[in-house]
Protein backbone atom coordinates (compact mmCIF):
# COMPACT_ATOMS: atom_id res chain seq x y z
CA UNK A 1 0.00 0.00 0.00
CA UNK A 2 1.43 3.52 -0.96
CA UNK A 3 2.51 5.89 2.23
CA UNK A 4 -0.03 8.54 2.34
CA UNK A 5 0.08 11.03 5.31
CA UNK A 6 -1.33 14.36 5.37
CA UNK A 7 -1.12 17.83 7.15
CA UNK A 8 -4.20 19.38 8.68
CA UNK A 9 -3.86 23.66 9.87
CA UNK A 10 -6.81 24.93 10.56
CA UNK A 11 -6.89 28.35 8.92
CA UNK A 12 -6.75 30.37 12.23
CA UNK A 13 -3.85 32.01 12.51
CA UNK A 14 -0.28 32.05 11.19
CA UNK A 15 1.58 28.98 10.86
CA UNK A 16 4.17 28.88 13.75
CA UNK A 17 7.44 27.09 13.96
CA UNK A 18 5.83 24.41 15.38
CA UNK A 19 3.65 23.71 12.03
CA UNK A 20 6.54 24.29 10.20
CA UNK A 21 7.51 20.85 12.09
CA UNK A 22 4.79 18.84 11.54
CA UNK A 23 4.43 19.62 7.82
CA UNK A 24 8.00 19.30 6.80
CA UNK A 25 7.83 15.74 8.83
CA UNK A 26 5.30 14.47 7.42
CA UNK A 27 6.21 15.54 4.40
CA UNK A 28 9.65 14.29 4.40
CA UNK A 29 8.06 10.98 5.52
CA UNK A 30 6.48 10.40 2.61
CA UNK A 31 9.06 11.54 0.00
CA UNK A 32 10.99 8.76 1.89
CA UNK A 33 8.80 6.34 1.56
CA UNK A 34 8.02 6.96 -2.13
CA UNK A 35 4.66 8.08 -0.89
CA UNK A 36 1.99 10.94 -1.11
CA UNK A 37 1.79 14.15 1.25
CA UNK A 38 -1.21 15.65 1.33
CA UNK A 39 -2.94 18.70 2.50
CA UNK A 40 -6.15 19.46 4.31
CA UNK A 41 -7.74 22.79 5.31
CA UNK A 42 -9.94 22.03 8.98
CA UNK A 43 -11.79 25.15 9.27
CA UNK A 44 -15.09 23.50 10.52
CA UNK A 45 -14.85 26.92 12.99
CA UNK A 46 -16.38 29.47 11.01
CA UNK A 47 -15.92 31.81 13.05
CA UNK A 48 -12.12 31.21 13.75
CA UNK A 49 -11.11 30.40 9.85
CA UNK A 50 -10.35 32.85 7.42
CA UNK A 51 -9.70 33.06 3.86
CA UNK A 52 -6.55 35.27 4.57
CA UNK A 53 -5.19 32.99 7.03
CA UNK A 54 -5.73 29.90 4.55
CA UNK A 55 -4.14 31.70 1.92
CA UNK A 56 -0.73 32.62 3.91
CA UNK A 57 -0.88 28.24 4.63
CA UNK A 58 -0.55 27.80 0.74
CA UNK A 59 2.20 31.04 0.97
CA UNK A 60 4.22 29.63 4.04
CA UNK A 61 4.22 25.51 3.15
CA UNK A 62 5.57 26.53 -0.79
CA UNK A 63 8.21 28.78 0.53
CA UNK A 64 9.34 26.02 2.95
CA UNK A 65 9.81 23.53 -0.33
CA UNK A 66 6.63 21.26 -0.14
CA UNK A 67 4.39 20.18 -2.56
CA UNK A 68 1.45 18.16 -2.24
CA UNK A 69 0.40 15.62 -4.44
CA UNK A 70 -3.48 16.21 -4.72
CA UNK A 71 -5.47 19.38 -4.52
CA UNK A 72 -5.82 20.20 -0.71
CA UNK A 73 -9.19 18.85 0.58
CA UNK A 74 -11.33 21.66 2.94
CA UNK A 75 -13.53 20.43 5.58
CA UNK A 76 -16.20 23.21 5.06
CA UNK A 77 -16.66 21.44 1.60
CA UNK A 78 -17.46 18.21 3.42
CA UNK A 79 -20.63 18.86 5.44
CA UNK A 80 -22.57 16.09 3.78
CA UNK A 81 -20.38 13.44 4.62
CA UNK A 82 -20.50 14.68 8.20
CA UNK A 83 -23.80 14.66 7.98
CA UNK A 84 -24.44 10.87 6.76
CA UNK A 85 -21.84 9.61 9.41
CA UNK A 86 -24.11 11.68 12.40
CA UNK A 87 -27.68 10.13 10.62
CA UNK A 88 -26.47 7.05 10.73
CA UNK A 89 -24.97 6.89 14.38
CA UNK A 90 -28.34 8.62 15.45
CA UNK A 91 -30.48 6.06 13.74
CA UNK A 92 -28.44 3.22 15.59
CA UNK A 93 -29.36 5.23 18.77
CA UNK A 94 -25.67 6.04 19.97
CA UNK A 95 -25.66 9.79 20.52
CA UNK A 96 -28.00 11.60 22.54
CA UNK A 97 -28.68 15.60 23.01
CA UNK A 98 -26.96 17.57 24.94
CA UNK A 99 -27.51 21.49 26.05
CA UNK A 100 -25.21 21.43 29.11
CA UNK A 101 -22.62 24.69 28.83
CA UNK A 102 -19.47 24.19 30.29
CA UNK A 103 -20.42 25.45 34.21
CA UNK A 104 -23.30 23.05 34.29
CA UNK A 105 -20.71 20.25 33.60
CA UNK A 106 -18.27 22.32 36.18
CA UNK A 107 -20.94 22.51 38.35
CA UNK A 108 -22.56 18.77 37.96
CA UNK A 109 -19.16 17.34 38.83
CA UNK A 110 -18.59 19.37 41.78
CA UNK A 111 -21.34 18.35 43.66
CA UNK A 112 -20.61 16.38 46.48
CA UNK A 113 -19.74 13.17 45.37
CA UNK A 114 -17.71 10.23 46.91
CA UNK A 115 -14.30 9.61 45.35
CA UNK A 116 -11.55 12.68 44.21
CA UNK A 117 -11.68 14.74 41.48
CA UNK A 118 -12.97 13.83 38.34
CA UNK A 119 -10.84 12.97 35.86
CA UNK A 120 -9.91 14.79 32.87
CA UNK A 121 -10.00 13.60 28.94
CA UNK A 122 -8.38 14.32 25.98
CA UNK A 123 -11.64 17.08 25.36
CA UNK A 124 -11.43 18.32 28.79
CA UNK A 125 -13.42 16.62 32.09
CA UNK A 126 -15.70 13.27 31.91
CA UNK A 127 -18.89 14.37 31.20
CA UNK A 128 -21.09 13.93 34.39
CA UNK A 129 -23.95 12.06 32.12
CA UNK A 130 -27.10 14.80 32.89
CA UNK A 131 -28.89 14.53 29.09
CA UNK A 132 -28.07 10.84 28.57
CA UNK A 133 -31.37 10.03 29.41
CA UNK A 134 -32.94 12.26 26.63
CA UNK A 135 -34.90 10.94 24.07
CA UNK A 136 -33.20 9.49 20.99
CA UNK A 137 -36.13 8.67 18.73
CA UNK A 138 -37.54 11.24 15.55
CA UNK A 139 -35.31 13.36 13.78
CA UNK A 140 -31.84 14.02 14.56
CA UNK A 141 -31.90 17.38 16.99
CA UNK A 142 -29.87 20.60 15.73
CA UNK A 143 -30.47 22.63 18.36
CA UNK A 144 -28.35 20.82 20.93
CA UNK A 145 -25.15 19.43 20.96
CA UNK A 146 -25.06 15.18 20.27
CA UNK A 147 -22.85 13.34 22.67
CA UNK A 148 -21.80 9.91 21.98
CA UNK A 149 -23.18 7.66 24.27
CA UNK A 150 -19.53 5.76 25.20
CA UNK A 151 -21.28 2.65 26.87
CA UNK A 152 -23.69 2.10 23.79
CA UNK A 153 -20.85 2.56 21.34
CA UNK A 154 -18.45 0.35 23.32
CA UNK A 155 -21.67 -2.86 22.93
CA UNK A 156 -21.63 -1.65 18.97
CA UNK A 157 -18.31 -2.80 18.59
CA UNK A 158 -17.91 -6.04 20.60
CA UNK A 159 -15.33 -7.18 23.21
CA UNK A 160 -12.21 -6.02 20.89
CA UNK A 161 -10.68 -3.46 22.09
CA UNK A 162 -9.71 -0.50 19.58
CA UNK A 163 -5.75 -0.73 19.07
CA UNK A 164 -3.70 1.61 16.87
CA UNK A 165 0.01 1.55 15.81
CA UNK A 166 1.82 4.11 16.96
CA UNK A 167 5.13 4.78 15.55
CA UNK A 168 6.13 7.85 17.57
CA UNK A 169 9.23 8.76 19.67
CA UNK A 170 7.25 8.55 22.99
CA UNK A 171 4.97 5.09 23.49
CA UNK A 172 5.86 2.92 19.69
CA UNK A 173 3.61 -0.03 19.40
CA UNK A 174 0.57 -1.46 19.44
CA UNK A 175 -2.37 1.38 21.46
CA UNK A 176 -5.32 -0.65 23.02
CA UNK A 177 -7.54 1.01 25.19
CA UNK A 178 -9.52 -1.13 27.69
CA UNK A 179 -13.58 -0.45 27.86
CA UNK A 180 -12.74 0.99 31.70
CA UNK A 181 -10.97 4.02 30.14
CA UNK A 182 -13.55 4.75 27.58
CA UNK A 183 -16.15 4.95 30.41
CA UNK A 184 -14.19 6.30 32.65
CA UNK A 185 -11.49 8.17 31.00
CA UNK A 186 -13.21 10.07 28.03
CA UNK A 187 -16.43 9.78 28.44
CA UNK A 188 -19.54 10.77 26.23
CA UNK A 189 -17.52 13.09 23.82
CA UNK A 190 -19.56 15.47 21.72
CA UNK A 191 -19.70 14.57 18.06
CA UNK A 192 -21.42 17.65 16.69
CA UNK A 193 -21.32 20.63 18.28
CA UNK A 194 -24.65 22.57 17.85
CA UNK A 195 -22.84 25.35 16.19
CA UNK A 196 -20.42 23.63 14.09
CA UNK A 197 -22.81 20.56 13.04
CA UNK A 198 -19.60 18.42 13.76
CA UNK A 199 -16.70 17.67 15.73
CA UNK A 200 -13.11 17.75 14.92
CA UNK A 201 -13.12 14.13 16.05
CA UNK A 202 -15.74 12.95 13.81
CA UNK A 203 -14.60 14.92 10.86
CA UNK A 204 -10.73 13.91 11.33
CA UNK A 205 -11.79 10.21 10.88
CA UNK A 206 -13.77 10.68 7.73
CA UNK A 207 -11.40 12.92 6.24
CA UNK A 208 -8.38 11.11 6.93
CA UNK A 209 -10.30 8.10 5.51
CA UNK A 210 -11.55 9.87 2.40
CA UNK A 211 -8.30 11.08 1.46
CA UNK A 212 -7.47 7.53 1.93
CA UNK A 213 -4.20 8.59 4.66
CA UNK A 214 -2.35 5.07 5.92
CA UNK A 215 0.28 7.27 8.05
CA UNK A 216 -1.02 9.50 10.63
CA UNK A 217 1.26 12.25 11.33
CA UNK A 218 0.82 15.30 13.81
CA UNK A 219 1.66 16.73 17.03
CA UNK A 220 2.36 14.50 20.48
CA UNK A 221 -0.59 16.64 22.11
CA UNK A 222 -3.25 14.55 19.76
CA UNK A 223 -2.09 11.04 20.83
CA UNK A 224 -4.85 10.68 23.80
CA UNK A 225 -7.51 12.12 20.85
CA UNK A 226 -6.21 9.17 18.98
CA UNK A 227 -8.22 6.87 21.04
CA UNK A 228 -11.32 8.20 20.22
CA UNK A 229 -10.40 8.23 16.71
CA UNK A 230 -9.56 4.23 16.83
CA UNK A 231 -13.28 3.74 18.60
CA UNK A 232 -15.31 5.99 15.75
CA UNK A 233 -12.87 4.04 12.85
CA UNK A 234 -14.50 0.96 14.89
CA UNK A 235 -18.14 2.14 14.94
CA UNK A 236 -18.07 3.90 11.29
CA UNK A 237 -16.46 0.87 9.48
CA UNK A 238 -13.55 2.86 8.73
CA UNK A 239 -9.80 1.39 8.24
CA UNK A 240 -7.60 2.55 11.14
CA UNK A 241 -4.13 4.44 9.84
CA UNK A 242 -0.66 3.96 11.56
CA UNK A 243 0.05 7.27 13.87
CA UNK A 244 3.39 9.05 15.10
CA UNK A 245 2.76 11.79 17.00
CA UNK A 246 5.96 13.55 16.75
CA UNK A 247 7.59 16.05 19.73
CA UNK A 248 6.17 19.33 20.00
CA UNK A 249 8.03 22.26 19.53
CA UNK A 250 8.84 24.65 22.62
CA UNK A 251 9.45 28.04 23.55
CA UNK A 252 12.81 28.99 25.42
CA UNK A 253 10.56 28.69 28.68
CA UNK A 254 9.82 25.27 27.73
CA UNK A 255 6.00 26.17 26.82
CA UNK A 256 4.95 24.67 23.66
CA UNK A 257 3.96 27.29 20.61
CA UNK A 258 0.22 28.46 19.97
CA UNK A 259 -1.30 30.33 17.03
CA UNK A 260 -0.76 33.44 19.13
CA UNK A 261 2.95 33.10 19.67
CA UNK A 262 2.86 35.42 16.46
CA UNK A 263 6.52 36.26 17.13
CA UNK A 264 7.51 32.60 15.66
CA UNK A 265 5.15 33.02 12.89
CA UNK A 266 6.67 31.57 9.81
CA UNK A 267 5.60 34.68 7.58
CA UNK A 268 7.84 36.76 9.97
CA UNK A 269 10.70 34.83 9.28
CA UNK A 270 10.17 35.44 5.77
CA UNK A 271 10.21 38.70 5.91
CA UNK A 272 13.21 39.05 8.24
CA UNK A 273 15.07 37.32 5.37
CA UNK A 274 15.53 33.86 7.04
CA UNK A 275 15.90 30.96 4.46
CA UNK A 276 13.72 27.61 4.57
CA UNK A 277 17.14 25.49 5.76
CA UNK A 278 17.68 27.63 8.46
CA UNK A 279 13.94 26.66 9.69
CA UNK A 280 15.00 23.69 9.52
CA UNK A 281 18.25 23.61 11.06
CA UNK A 282 16.29 25.56 13.74
CA UNK A 283 13.42 22.70 14.37
CA UNK A 284 16.43 20.16 14.24
CA UNK A 285 15.40 18.64 11.00
N1 LIG B 1 -6.27 20.77 12.69
C1 LIG B 1 -5.47 20.29 13.77
C2 LIG B 1 -4.52 21.38 14.22
O1 LIG B 1 -4.29 22.34 13.49
C3 LIG B 1 -4.66 19.07 13.41
C4 LIG B 1 -5.46 17.86 13.44
C5 LIG B 1 -4.76 16.57 13.03
O2 LIG B 1 -3.65 16.58 12.50
O3 LIG B 1 -5.39 15.54 13.22
O4 LIG B 1 -4.03 21.28 15.32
Amino acid sequence: MTFRTRFAPSPTGPLHLGHAYSAILAHDMARAAQGQFLLRIEDIDRDRAKPEWEALIFEDLSWLGLTWDEPPIRQSDRRDSYEAALDALWARGLLYPCSCTRRDIAEALTAPQEGSAPPIGPDGPVYPGTCRNRPRKGPRPRDAHLRLDMGAALAAIGPTAPRFTETGPDHAGTIFTAPENYLGGIGDIVLARRDFGTSYHLSVVLDDAAQHITDVTRGADLFEATRIHALLQRLLDLPTPSYHHHRLIRDETGKRLAKRDDARAIRLYRAEGVTPEDIRRRIGL
